[in-house]
């Protein structure tokens, strides 16, 4: 088996910025790479990065929403998006590759709760509440306040899972993860977060919080960033399967799979280029003595089977 879900990537911006095309391109991902595998299920995050930005939150997000729609029209159907999970299903059984569309910061919904619905209409199925920052929501992880989630953030994240959008507490502060635990009741995810316990990095998830998200049943993607895979900020390929095999430790087996960030870190482990390179994980992997049942789960099952929960409470279906 040669299928890929990768949680996390920020190639939209990326393209957005350089004004460059899905279809390829000289960058991390493009579609032509993710066609090389039997299937490819890709999350692309509309980063909202409100300390780079002149034009508003919302503003940022729609712009980078239509670089994706307009990406996957230019595809002639070699990207198709996946929004319910009779296309997951779909996407899984007949092969090729696919786009799940989600937001990074959800200061892009402006404080107002009635702009989920339209998110949700544009194709949103994961939501990263918040970016390193404070935002209506929750305090990101590099608040000194540490802050958890506010009213309004228990509000949306409440609508969010009643929607079937999909929670990903990557960035968030500790106060606010535990927060979602504790007002939610459905599986969450931290999209691309690795193991505290092998990196000191504040972006990386304690043992505690790794524990907590496989008893949700939900999943955790390993960065691929060097900060957050060594202390050092050395690395090579070993050093993803490392994380894995820590957080396999920790009994985390139905909840590790792979959230690379692509396009939105500045270098990457040695031997890893891009979409091309995710076949030389899966072969480190299984070098390591990693069974082949186990692999398939960490490189496609596990977040397929979140995501298929959360897309069968949508309005769809
Ligand atoms: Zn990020």
């Amino acid at each position: 088996m040669n299928k890929i879900f990768d949680a996390h990537c920020d190639t939209i911006y990326e393209l957005n910025n350089r004004n460059m095309s899905l279809d390829k391109n000289s960058i991390h991902l493009d579609v032509e790479r993710m066609r090389e595998y039997d299937t490819y299920i890709q999350v692309f995050a509309a980063f909202v990065d409100k300390e780079e930005i002149s034009v508003s939150p919302m503003n940022h997000c729609l712009k980078l929403m239509d670089k994706y729609h307009s990406e996957l029209e230019k595809s002639g159907g070699m990207l198709k998006a996946i929004e319910t999970a009779a296309d997951l299903k779909r996407a899984a059984e007949s092969g090729g590759a696919y786009s799940i569309l989600s937001i990074e910061g959800a200061e892009a919904l402006e404080g107002n709760l009635s702009a989920l619905r339209m998110y949700y209409k544009m194709g949103v199925r994961l939501i990263t509440l918040t970016w390193n920052y404070a935002n209506e929501l929750a305090d990101g992880i590099t608040e000194s306040r540490g802050g958890g989630l506010t009213g309004f953030g228990r509000e949306a994240v409440s609508m969010m899972e009643s929607m079937g959008i999909l929670i990903d507490v990557s960035h968030l502060s500790e106060r606010g993860f535990w927060d979602v635990a504790e007002c939610t009741a459905y599986p969450f995810v931290a999209s691309h977060s690795c193991a505290k316990s092998l990196c000191g990095n504040i972006r990386n998830l304690t043992d505690e919080q790794i524990c907590a998200i496989a008893g949700r049943n939900g999943c955790i993607g390993v960065n691929f960033y060097p900060e957050f895979l060594s202390d050092s900020g050395k690395c090579d390929i070993s050093d993803i399967v490392r994380h894995i095999k820590y957080m396999l430790e920790l009994g985390a087996e139905n909840s590790i799979g792979l959230g690379s960030d692509f396009d939105g870190v500045e270098c990457l482990p040695h031997g890893i280029n891009g979409a091309e390179n995710m076949k030389d994980i899966i072969s480190a992997l299984s070098d390591d003595g990693i069974s082949q049942r186990i692999i398939d789960k960490i490189a496609f099952g596990n977040f397929y089977r979140v995501f298929y929960e959360t897309l069968s409470r949508g309005a769809e279906n």
